[in-house]
């Protein structure tokens, strides 16, 4: 849709006056603030277009979004998990974006098929496990960490984080609702203490000796790792006979009502390039979506992993069956 209106933008640009006002970008992110700063600064210092922005959590970015309606400022918003992104769309608040760029740069997988946000990192879910306690050749799969043998043994961040929402999505997706509900009832049966918070609370409980393994970001891993590179704990890639590790993004769209969609647009055609992906990918320690950009030397020295290739989106219409399945299994 927005193509469309280029040629249009293209010479309104050639006629434009020269004091005009310099371009300008308005970004509302569910990403911090350290991780889209130096990206945001690098492109105003390379093309003079100025970006102003405003970060919070993803629940009120949105509501915002839909109170502010076709007076948002907003052009561009950024936010976390595939799970996010789908119920922006969900709520309309974002417009389809037809780009050959993006459509080169962002993987099928990892963007919207409507085309109304596209992954700009990739993050993998992954098991950490105590050194001191589990040898690698215990672990194989997700599913695995719902046997007995690991009961006392489970640490697991809180069912109310979209992330792991979207990680038992993807368990229905490929189980079936019956079978994820059996896997998801033995973590609950497997866990050592009450949930925890966020992820690298559940490894800190892990190298207390308190439990064995949890399931995390690799991010948070690498960040534990960079502040404690001698703490008892290690990644393990599951699932690499069957369904390979779980996939999630962060990601953005241009907003439904975008004052300046055309600037919005070349702003995340950049951040999808070869030029931003390595620094939009690494800041956090995540992996680029875009292929032709390798992962930073500490996040590829984790080594290799088959990934689930199933579409990130498919895990978004799942997601409340999710929430209900993770209830009814009691896990909080
Ligand atoms: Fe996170």
């Amino acid at each position: 849709m927005l193509r469309l209106l280029l040629p249009a933008a293209a010479a309104v640009v050639l006629f434009a006056p020269v004091a005009a006002a310099a371009e300008e970008v308005v970004v509302y992110s569910a990403r911090n603030e350290h991780l889209i700063k130096p990206l945001f600064d690098r492109y105003t210092a390379e093309t003079g277009v100025e970006i102003s922005y405003i970060t919070d959590k993803e629940g009120p970015l949105l509501q915002r979004l839909n109170a502010e309606g076709k007076r948002t400022p907003a052009d561009l918003l950024i936010t976390v998990d595939a799970g996010n992104l789908w119920q922006a769309a969900e709520t309309g608040v974002l417009a389809e974006t037809d780009s050959a760029v993006l459509e080169t740069n962002v993987p099928a997988g990892l963007r919207d098929p409507q085309s109304r946000w596209f992954g700009l990192s990739r993050r993998a879910r992954t098991i950490v496990y105590s050194t001191e306690r589990v040898g690698p050749g215990e672990l194989s799969t997700y599913e695995d960490l719902a046997d007995p043998k690991w009961k006392g043994r489970l640490c697991l961040r809180t069912s109310k984080k979209v992330y792991n929402q979207s990680l038992v999505a993807t368990l229905i997706a490929r189980l079936g609702e019956e079978k994820a509900e059996q896997v998801v009832r033995g973590w609950v049966d497997n866990l050592a203490a009450p949930p925890f918070s966020n992820d690298t609370k559940a490894m800190e409980a892990v190298a207390a000796g308190l439990c064995d393994v949890t399931i995390v970001n690799t991010y948070y891993f690498g960040r534990l790792q960079k502040d404690q590179p001698d703490i008892g704990l290690a990644l393990f890639w599951p699932n690499q006979d069957s369904s390979g590790v779980h996939i999630n993004v962060s990601g953005a769209g241009i907003t439904r009502y975008a004052k300046h969609p055309e600037a919005a647009l070349r702003l995340l055609e950049w951040l999808s390039s070869v030029d931003a992906q390595g620094d939009f990918a690494g800041l956090n320690m995540e992996y680029p979506v875009n292929p032709a950009v390798a992962p930073d030397p500490a996040v590829a020295a984790w080594g290799t992993f088959k990934a689930d290739e199933l579409n990130v989106t498919e895990a978004g219409p799942l997601q409340s069956q999710a929430i209900m399945l993770m209830d009814r299994a009691g896990y909080q």
